[in-house]
């Protein structure tokens, strides 16, 4: 895989008590800077516009309001493309933000564009870092403009810019045949060639307190990834130097496709 997308959710960038895991956000900058070293053309797909918002504002829940919520994504967003633009300098490396929509993808004279950006941030040495445009695609909109989540984003940009590979990093090892938060015996799964219904019903409700997608998404950014010919990885981003493994072909969470 020359081209890849990496995923981080929430559960990777915020501790559960709502601070912001700068020790994660470190060391993904310096793996993808390293990727991008080694000649591979990474770009990178990051939640936490929300969690960091409300750490950033002091607050310790989402507020209930929509227009508010698109407030805190606004001010979290800057605070997160800052922090990673802090650590990705350390490693000499340059980042551009990419705010994405659904409908982005839809026109073709848009979808055009956007794909224009990412080849020349790419032919730049540039890593794009993309996210949800939380503050113009909102839930009542839904299948208007919003993806839903970034898991489903990730894998229409991986798709559409030619990657075909997908780093999934999120809170747990891989998928399991059970919710392991629920039950304790449920298994690692290593493998999965074919996402199907049997596969869904394995997937339960989200587990961490900010994050959105829970594992359906997750399913289905793997489909749409199988579809094309392509992989994804779903793997524990507690330690995103996991990467380092993943590349090196090591068996670590689950493989699809
Ligand atoms: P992120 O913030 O990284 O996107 P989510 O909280 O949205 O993560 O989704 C990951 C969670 O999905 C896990 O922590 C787990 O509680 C839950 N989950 C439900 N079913 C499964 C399953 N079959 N295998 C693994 N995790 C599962």
């Amino acid at each position: 895989a020359k081209r890849v997308v990496i995923k981080v959710g929430t559960s990777t960038l915020v501790y559960p008590d709502g601070s912001i895991n700068l020790r994660a956000i470190d060391q993904l900058a310096f793996v993808i800077s390293a990727m991008r070293h080694r000649g591979r053309e990474v770009v990178l797909v990051s939640s936490g516009a929300i969690g960091v918002g409300l750490n950033y504002m002091g607050l310790k829940q989402r507020p209930k309001a929509i227009p508010e919520q698109q407030a805190i994504a606004a001010i979290g967003q800057t605070e997160l493309i800052s922090i990673y633009k802090e650590r990705f300098a350390i490693y000499e490396q340059k980042i551009g933000q990419l705010l994405l929509t659904r409908d982005i993808f839809v026109y073709p004279k848009s979808h055009h564009n956007v794909l224009n950006t990412f080849e020349a941030l790419l032919k730049q040495n540039v890593v794009p870092i993309v996210n949800e445009n939380d503050t113009v695609a909102v839930d009542e909109l839904d299948h208007e403009t919003k993806f839903g989540d970034n898991d489903q984003l990730s894998a229409i940009v991986a798709t559409n810019i030619g990657a075909d590979l997908l780093i999934m990093l999120s809170d747990i090892d891989g998928f399991y045949d059970g919710n392991p938060n629920a039950d304790a015996r449920a298994q690692l799964l290593g493998h999965i060639e074919q996402v199907d219904q049997h596969t869904y019903e394995l997937a339960g409700g989200s587990g961490s307190r900010f994050g959105t997608g829970g594992m359906v998404t997750k399913l289905k950014a793997a489909e749409r990834m199988i579809d094309a010919n392509g992989q994804m990885i779903l793997a524990n981003g507690a330690d995103p130097a996991i990467i380092f493994q993943i590349l090196a072909g090591e068996p670590v969470g689950t493989l699809f496709g």
